[in-house]
């Protein structure tokens, strides 16, 4: 079977490759071809506020530094220091040798924080996904999804070999038929992101809360984007939902958004982290975190709990970006969170959007279908902590200036 856009028939010019290594080439010609090419760009420097790019600063509204702490001196200082203590690497999967004090520590500090009795460690968010739906589930079980969940989720589902049926986004009645309908008499997950990575908004949590509970289901949140940006102290949206271990068994976040590290966790009751440190394969079978990245994450946590003025900030620069957004009749999406996309439908009219905002020294990058559905493109603007309200006036004011231009018809 051929993947569905691209035949036998497209053939790398020139080149004699293997079958597989031509169906991919004809792919990535086909994507080129449709204007949905990814390019691959070489930063010279990022963080929260700005990057730089082929010798220019430019504002950022790309990343995901949310709190402004991937370039902040403590978390740095930690990340040095503690690879002076303990080296580079990890030397090993945690259940060799590679399990260190910082992670042991850093475990207990995301516990406490998340108000769960347990937390585990796994080297990224994609691979905390993976794991823990491959430990709870399998062929007979049921997974049930937001439309708009991240690919990780929806990739963990498959991996884990149950049936997965996703609901209209942020629907909590349509998972609740969904999980309704009869299955084989297997277990079933009720899994949402918190916050959705492209569109900002929140998942109706005590909703899916009460429908999961009905249902006997468990239910799984992925706080990628929620933790440290949003509930008391940054512990994220389900903490802001007032939801407790109990509502949430299978709490999830990454350490890559707004604590500016990497990596990931899984927190719960300890008999569920006992159990994922027996039956998740991504967490058994790979090499522990680098045990300073762990030491520097637990700097960036101490930051996110006790600097309430980074969320107060951040709120403020959503605010008022969302002000001037509508004064320019920009068609804004309804999130309150520091991802404001700004829906533009077309893709090729988002790539021209993006890059004539970049001449005016703005990197808003362009998505495009398939990270969005067809006709969804849009520039992913996210705000940091990092930024000031004048950053927020220039991406305005650039905006503005390329839509008059009509650059982006
Ligand atoms: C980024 C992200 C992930 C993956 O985390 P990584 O640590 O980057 O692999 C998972 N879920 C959501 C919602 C994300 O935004």
């Amino acid at each position: 079977m051929e993947p569905a856009g691209h035949g036998p028939e497209v053939v790398a010019a020139g080149v004699d490759h293997p079958a597989a290594i031509a169906r991919l080439v004809g792919a990535r010609a086909a994507r080129e071809r449709e204007g949905l090419l990814r390019r691959l760009r070489t930063f010279e420097r990022a963080d929260g506020g700005h990057v730089v790019l082929g010798g220019r600063r430019l504002l950022n509204f790309s990343g995901n530094d949310y709190l402004g702490l991937a370039g902040h001196p403590a978390v740095v200082a930690a990340l040095r220091e503690a690879a002076i203590e303990h080296g580079a690497g990890a030397t090993a999967a945690h259940l060799v040798c590679g399990h260190r004090r910082p992670h042991a520590a850093l475990e207990a500090l995301l516990a406490e924080w998340t108000g769960r009795e347990s937390a585990l460690l796994f080297s990224t968010g994609w691979m905390a996904n993976l794991g823990v739906l491959q430990a709870l589930l399998g062929a007979g079980d049921l997974c049930v999804q937001d439309r708009l969940n991240h690919a990780s989720l929806l990739d963990g589902a498959r991996l884990a070999g149950c049936a997965l049926r996703r609901y209209r986004h942020g629907d909590a009645d349509a998972a609740a038929r969904q999980l309704a309908q009869p299955g084989e008499g297997g277990v079933a997950v009720l899994a949402t992101d918190g916050v959705f990575s492209m569109d900002g908004d929140v998942a109706p949590l005590p909703a899916l809360a009460r429908v999961a509970a009905d249902a006997g289901a468990t239910l799984m949140v992925d706080d990628a984007h929620g933790l440290g940006v949003l509930g008391p102290d940054g512990a994220g949206s389900v903490a802001a939902a007032g939801l407790d271990a109990g509502a949430v068994p299978v709490l999830m976040a990454t350490l890559g958004k707004a604590l500016g590290t990497a990596g990931a966790f899984v927190a719960g009751s300890r008999d569920l982290v006992e159990g994922l440190v027996q039956a998740a394969r991504t967490f058994v079978y790979t090499t522990a975190m680098p045990p300073a990245l762990a030491a520097a994450t637990a700097a960036a946590v101490g930051i996110a709990r006790r600097e309430h003025w980074r969320r107060e900030h951040l709120a403020g620069l959503v605010a008022h970006f969302r002000a001037g957004a509508q004064r320019l009749g920009l068609p804004l999406a309804a999130s309150e969170t520091p991802i404001q996309p700004l829906l533009v439908g077309a893709a090729g009219r988002a790539s021209a959007l993006a890059a004539a905002l970049e001449t005016r020294g703005v990197l808003a990058v362009a998505i495009r279908p398939p990270t969005v559905p067809v006709g969804g493109a849009r520039l992913r603007i996210t705000l940091s902590a990092a930024h000031a309200r004048a950053d927020v006036d220039r991406l305005l004011a650039a905006l503005a200036q390329v839509l008059e231009d009509g650059t982006a018809g």
